[in-house]
């Protein structure tokens, strides 16, 4: 090789340089390859001399190198000798890297050209040059972002610099030039101009406001940042702002939300607690008034929730519109409670009574066609004596006594409150009894009228509380459904009296049948249904012996699942009664519909057999069964009177106080022997 390599500049040259330097011969061999560029290649100096320079290029180009030299040294044409360009290269390992090549070409002293490579690794550059458009990207997309907003302002007011998402939004004219104030809507002004009025220390820390901004269409409320900054022209305001209107809107929404009943947009009671507690007016009396429909359960059951809930809304419009008062919120359902201030120099039952009129008048008016009542309990607040939540549950035992005892408005006094802690606690004692079976069972015969003996019983619960007594069975029934457990009481029922159907098989059996009572709720169900046919069957009782007695509302609504139920039963063997028959909706096409047995007279229509409208009544109705080809029973029958009546116009049975009263399966064969009936 005829280049001087050990020459002085050359060495020097070739081992200090930071960029590798590559020599080839006219062929492309690898005669030098310095420091630098084993570095840069992670071959050393013995791996690549004498070998074709292609070794450090991708493939494509390494294909292709040794042509363009060819062409290069025929033609005197290249592409990059004397001019350098950025090239892909490769490294022993085989990773690829860019670098800045620049090629010169020299001579040896005998002829021969030569190459000289000039390797500048731009990896480096590469991977800033690459970063810095990321950053700028990011800072662009954050500068210009949607609902953020940036301005410079200057200490007098105007805007220096905004970013797009400013301008676009508050800022229709020019860019820079324009009065930040001016973009202020005015209900903000004041807080703003707070801002131009701080001296330098004002703004030691940066300042947080919120600002209503006066967008193209709207307003929109924007949370800013102030701080004092300075450049190079002196110093400024930057303003750093977000657009928080959805989170201003989500945060109301939230608040309504919590506080407010969605039907009938009047607040929830734990708000106006808070509004009633924070502004009490000095030596006020309150009244606390309760109210709700009577008949809110029907309509929303024949109307549909829809309806019911239209009719709510309407009604607390009213209420608002018509009635005055300090705060009104629906409690629940149909229950709302009025709170108004009573006047302490004039009559105060007086006032309450007229309030409680005015309600009513009110409801009649907005309920219109659909015919409902109102019933009302009501509680005085003294300030300084009483708390909200007392007299909030006063003026619910007043309504809850109204209710009890059918009346139209009940004023909180101390015996109310001994029967509200009554039911609280026969409901306590009643979760106890209902899990420990405690409930017993009576039966009262039903008594055939032609034979004049007794052709059935039927079952009826009896709860002797060890705290309360006897607790008849609508208190035991209401208390149930108020703690929501009437299936639960129905089943406990009816596993006690198959049970003493069981141990009872002389006195109850095929000819003297039991009627077990099922309420409405248990009789729609199909699991109640199907334990009670599984438990005839695993008792191993004869199915005729057991009947099923429903009452009316139970057959309100026929749906599928109450005529599957019934034809399970007498597919089973069991027969059912419509119990209390006239008492409820007596929609008579369903005695069609559904597989009924007997057909129950309720005794308030007994009692009418006095008179004669009564006693056409009670013709009517037997008749009414016969045609539907169903048996009747006359249930409350006191008087021979009475019995001799139902008897001559075709009531088959007879249940009452004439016979018997209800009484336990003990004292049943004596009843038998003494009774006036033959068995
Ligand atoms: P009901 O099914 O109509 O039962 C007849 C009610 O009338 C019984 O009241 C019975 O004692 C009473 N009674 C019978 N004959 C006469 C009479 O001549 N004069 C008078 N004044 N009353 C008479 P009781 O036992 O207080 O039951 C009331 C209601 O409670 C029952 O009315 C029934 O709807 C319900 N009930 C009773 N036991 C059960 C039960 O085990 N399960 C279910 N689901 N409901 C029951
Ligand atoms: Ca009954
Ligand atoms: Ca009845």
């Amino acid at each position: 090789m005829a280049i001087d390599k050990e020459g002085s500049l050359y060495k020097a040259l070739f081992e200090a340089a930071a960029d590798g330097i590559i020599i080839i011969n006219a062929r492309g061999i690898i005669q030098s390859f310095s420091p630098s560029a084993e570095l840069l290649f992670g071959y050393s100096e013995a791996d690549v001399f004498g070998q074709n320079v292609s070794i450090l290029m991708p493939k494509s180009d390494a294909d292709r190198h040794d042509g363009y030299l060819k062409n290069y040294l025929d033609s005197g044409k290249a592409a990059i000798i004397g001019k350098g360009r950025e090239v892909t290269a490769m490294k022993k390992s085989g990773q690829l890297f860019q670098m800045h090549l620049s090629v010169g070409r020299a001579e040896t002293p005998e002829g021969q050209p030569f190459f000289v490579g000039i390797c500048h690794d731009l990896s480096m550059y590469q991977n800033v040059v690459e970063q810095l458009e990321r950053v700028d990207v990011r800072y662009r997309n954050v500068f210009d972002s949607e609902g953020l907003f940036i301005v410079r302002i200057s200490l007098e007011g105007t805007i220096i610099l905004s970013n797009r998402s400013f301008s676009q939004q508050f800022h229709t004219n020019e860019i820079a030039g324009d009065d930040f104030l001016g973009c202020v809507a005015s209900s903000s002004k004041r807080d703003a101009q707070v801002l131009f009025s701080l001296s330098e220390n004002g703004f030691k820390n940066e300042l947080k406001m919120s600002l209503m901004m006066k967008a193209s269409s709207s307003h929109t409320e924007v949370e800013w940042r102030f701080k004092l900054v300075k450049d190079n022209i002196g110093y400024h305001i930057q303003g750093v702002g977000i657009d928080v209107s959805e989170k201003v809107v989500a945060a109301n929404e939230a608040f309504f939300l919590r506080n407010f009943d969605s039907v009938t947009k009047l607040p929830q009671l734990d708000y106006v607690q808070q509004l009633f507690d924070g502004n009490q007016v000095e030596n006020a009396l309150f009244c606390f008034m309760v109210f709700e429909l009577t008949d809110f359960d029907r309509i929303r059951k024949l109307n549909g929730e829809v309806l019911a809930d239209r009719m709510l809304e309407e009604l607390a419009r009213s209420l608002e519109d018509q009635v005055s008062y300090l705060h009104c919120s629906r409690l629940q359902a149909s229950r709302f409670l009025l709170i108004f201030v009573v006047d302490t120099t004039q009559n105060l039952e007086r006032q309450v009574e007229d309030k409680a009129t005015t309600l009513h008048t009110e409801l009649q008016r907005t309920v219109g066609d659909i015919s409902s009542d109102i019933r009302v309990g009501s509680a005085y607040f003294a300030k300084n004596k009483d708390t909200f939540s007392d007299v909030v549950e006063r003026a619910l035992m007043a309504i809850e006594y109204s209710r009890q005892n059918m009346l139209f408005l009940s004023c909180y006094n101390e015996s109310i409150h001994r029967a509200a802690d009554r039911k609280k606690g026969i409901q306590k004692a009643l979760i106890k009894a209902i899990k420990n079976v405690e409930i017993d069972v009576y039966f009262q015969p039903k008594i055939d009228l032609r034979h004049n003996c007794v052709v059935a019983y039927e079952a009826l619960m009896r709860w002797f509380s060890d705290d309360y007594g006897f607790v008849p069975p609508w208190e035991v029934i209401e208390a149930a459904q108020e703690l929501n457990l009437p299936i639960e009481l129905d089943k406990c029922v009816m596993n006690k009296t198959l049970s003493i159907i069981k141990a009872n098989s002389s006195i109850f059996n095929a000819d003297t049948p039991v009627a077990i009572n099922l309420s409405a709720k248990s009789f729609g169900m199909k699991c109640i249904i199907d334990e009670l046919i599984e438990k005839i069957n695993a008792h191993d009782i004869d199915p005729k012996s057991i009947e099923v007695e429903v009452t009316e509302d139970a057959l309100l609504t026929i749906g599928d699942q109450v005529k599957s139920n019934a034809s399970a039963l007498r597919e089973a063997g069991v027969k059912i009664c419509l119990d209390d028959f006239g008492t409820g909706y007596s929609a008579l096409s369903y005695l069609g519909k559904l597989p009924l047995d007997n057909l129950k007279i309720d005794r308030s229509f007994v009692i009418e057999s006095e008179q004669e409208s009564g006693r056409l009544m009670l013709e009517a109705i037997v008749s009414i069964a016969k045609s539907f080809h169903l048996t009747v029973t006359a249930e409350g029958i006191e008087t021979p009177e009475q019995q001799a009546f139902l008897a001559n116009i075709g009531c088959e049975y007879a249940q009452g106080f004439y016979y018997s009263k209800a009484i336990p399966v003990v004292d049943i064969p004596q009843w038998v022997v003494l009774s006036p009936v033959t068995n």
